[in-house]
Formats: structure tokens, C-alpha cells, sequence
């Protein structure tokens, strides 16, 4: 079993790093936030007081942060991660957030530069496949890496698929947060007819859930409250995985599609009602709250 760093301890890298425990590794880890750091020690594993003392004797560190430049400042910045993996002989580096695919191949350049290897290793599942340890994992690295990397990952996900070079786990990563994005907007515009025409939404999911509408979305997380206990919709929209990180991600993949001219208008529309979602004050709220928000708008106001 090995000693991991792991940077991150929010709603999803609490979870995953209570899971590296379960499986009999060694974890220290570092959060910004107190409560983050309480919530690893009960789990068992151990607080560091810093990023760089997290990685002390480390053989792979783990980071789980919000958003890319949160990756950059953590990994590259003096006195950074690099700095104090490359003290510890080779550990492996794995970073799990969702990210821009140059920030990806920025970092990943400079742990190389190093002589460190480095992986993206973004995650699909949510706070509940986080909990359960059944992420999928999408790789982009050297194969190498990736074999080294497959023990300590299988103890948090159950699909853990090697994409390509550095930075392709990213991509797939923007790729299906965009669909997600768009069917969880879909689903809510069905729950929301489907209560103008007086069905039930227990019954519509019941036939949908089962039908050609079925979709992780609407099957385990579906926006309208009742049919899916667990789902954020059914606690006030408390994330889960908050609305300003989808939006996040859906700009990511709309600056792909600018810099590779994909056409992608739907996304285009999801991207401007997330943003209105955020900026109604609801970013801190499960993303799957855009059925609440649009429940509140007027036909025909939306485009
Ligand atoms: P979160 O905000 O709950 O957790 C991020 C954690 O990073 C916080 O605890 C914060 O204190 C910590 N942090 C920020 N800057 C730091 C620094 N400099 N040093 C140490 N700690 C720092 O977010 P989350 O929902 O856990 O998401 C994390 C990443 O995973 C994001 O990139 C997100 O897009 C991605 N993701 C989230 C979900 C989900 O359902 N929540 C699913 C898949 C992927």
C-alpha cells in the first residue's frame, strides 16, 4: 500500500481520499479549509499543513481543486508541489479536477521538465460515485504512467480508461460535461411540461427513467424533487456539484469548440442559461437547480 498526498478536500476529494484509506493507504492531506481537514482525520487519514507537506514522502500525490488556475498556483508556484515531489525521489502526480486542456498540458510540461510523471486524471460520477468509490476516470499521460497509476485510482473508481497523451482526459472530460449540461436542461423542460399537463412526476420518471428518455441525469439525479431520494433536488439543490463549476466547464468545452470550430448550438444556449443561473445568485447551489430557476421564468423570454 502506498503513501499518497492528496490536495483538495472538497465535495468530491473528501470522499475519494476517505476511499484511498479504505484500501489501506497512507493519506496526508492538505485543504484550505479547516472543516476539509477535520473531515479527513475522522476518516483516518492524516492533516498536513501545507501542499508541500503533503507530499512529504509520498509515492503519488493526488490534487482535486477547482479550477485550473487553482492547479497552476498549487502545483507550479514557488515552493509548489513539483518543487517538494521532486525532494521525494519520483512519486507519481495525478491531478483529478476539471480543467482547461492548456493548463492540463502546462503543468503536466513543467512535473516533465522536473522529470516527474505526470497525469490528468479527471472524474465523472459525482459526489455519490465519489462516496462509493465507482468514478469513471479518464487518463491522459505516458502508458507508463498511467500502469503506475491504475492501483491507487481502482481504489476510488471502478472505470478507469486511458484517453491518450497529456491533456486528453480533459477533453473527454469538457466533452461530457457539455452533453451533461445540455440533458440536465432537457430533463428539467420535461418535468416542467409534464406539470403544466397534470402528470405526476413520480409516474413520468417511472416510464421515463425506463424509456428512450433515460439518461443519468433524469435516472440519478433528477432535478424535479420527489423521485430520486438522494438526488440534491431533494435537499434545496445543496451540491453535489455546484452550478459555478458546471458553467466552468461548459465555457471550457465553448473555447474548444471556438478554437476547433465545432458547431455546438445547443451548448451555446446551455452555456447562457447556466450563466444566468449563477448570476441569479444560485452558483454555490447543486447545477441541477436550472429546474427551479426555469419553474420562475416566463415562456417565451428565454429565446
Ligand atoms: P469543492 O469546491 O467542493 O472542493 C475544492 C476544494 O479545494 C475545497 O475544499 C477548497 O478549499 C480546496 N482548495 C482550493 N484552493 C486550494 C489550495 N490552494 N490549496 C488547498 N486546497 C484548496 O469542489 P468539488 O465539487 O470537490 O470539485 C473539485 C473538482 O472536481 C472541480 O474541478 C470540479 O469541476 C470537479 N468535479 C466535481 C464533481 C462534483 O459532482 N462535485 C464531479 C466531477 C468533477
Amino acid at each position: 500500500m502506498a503513501k499518497i498526498g492528496f490536495i483538495g478536500l472538497g465535495n468530491m476529494g473528501g470522499p475519494m481520499a476517505a476511499n484511498l484509506v479504505k484500501a489501506g493507504h497512507q493519506v496526508r492531506g492538505f485543504d484550505l479549509n479547516p472543516a476539509a481537514l477535520a473531515a479527513l482525520e475522522a476518516a483516518g487519514g492524516t492533516r498536513a499543513g501545507s501542499a508541500a507537506e503533503a507530499a512529504q514522502g509520498a509515492e503519488a500525490i493526488v490534487t482535486m481543486l477547482p479550477a485550473g488556475e487553482h492547479v497552476r498556483e498549487v502545483w507550479m508556484h514557488q515552493g509548489g508541489l513539483i518543487e517538494a515531489a521532486v525532494a521525494q525521489g519520483q512519486p507519481l502526480l495525478i491531478d483529478c479536477s476539471t480543467i482547461d486542456v492548456a493548463s492540463a498540458r502546462t503543468v503536466a510540461e513543467a512535473a516533465a521538465a522536473a522529470g516527474l510523471a505526470m497525469l490528468d486524471a479527471p472524474v465523472s460520477g459525482g459526489t455519490v460515485g465519489a462516496a462509493a468509490g465507482t468514478l469513471t476516470f479518464m487518463v491522459g499521460g505516458t502508458e507508463e504512467a498511467f500502469a503506475r497509476a491504475r492501483p491507487v485510482l481502482a481504489a476510488m473508481g471502478k472505470t478507469i480508461v486511458h484517453a491518450g497523451a497529456p491533456g486528453a482526459g480533459q477533453a473527454a472530460k469538457i466533452c461530457n460535461n457539455m452533453m451533461l449540461s445540455i440533458n440536465m436542461i432537457g430533463v428539467s423542460e420535461g418535468f416542467l411540461l409534464a406539470q403544466k399537463l397534470g402528470l405526476d412526476w413520480d409516474k413520468l420518471w417511472a416510464i421515463t427513467s425506463t424509456a428512450t428518455a433515460q439518461s443519468w441525469a433524469l435516472s440519478n439525479y433528477c432535478p424535479a424533487p420527489g423521485p430520486v431520494p438522494n438526488a440534491p433536488s431533494n435537499r434545496d439543490y445543496a451540491p453535489g456539484f455546484m452550478a459555478a463549476l458546471m458553467l466552468k466547464d461548459v465555457k471550457l468545452a465553448q473555447a474548444a469548440a471556438d478554437a476547433t470550430g465545432s458547431p455546438t448550438p445547443l451548448a451555446t444556449l446551455a452555456t447562457a442559461l447556466y450563466q444566468k443561473l449563477v448570476d441569479a445568485g444560485e452558483g454555490a447551489r447543486d447545477f441541477s437547480a436550472i429546474f427551479r430557476w426555469l419553474a420562475e421564468q416566463e415562456r417565451g423570454k428565454l429565446g
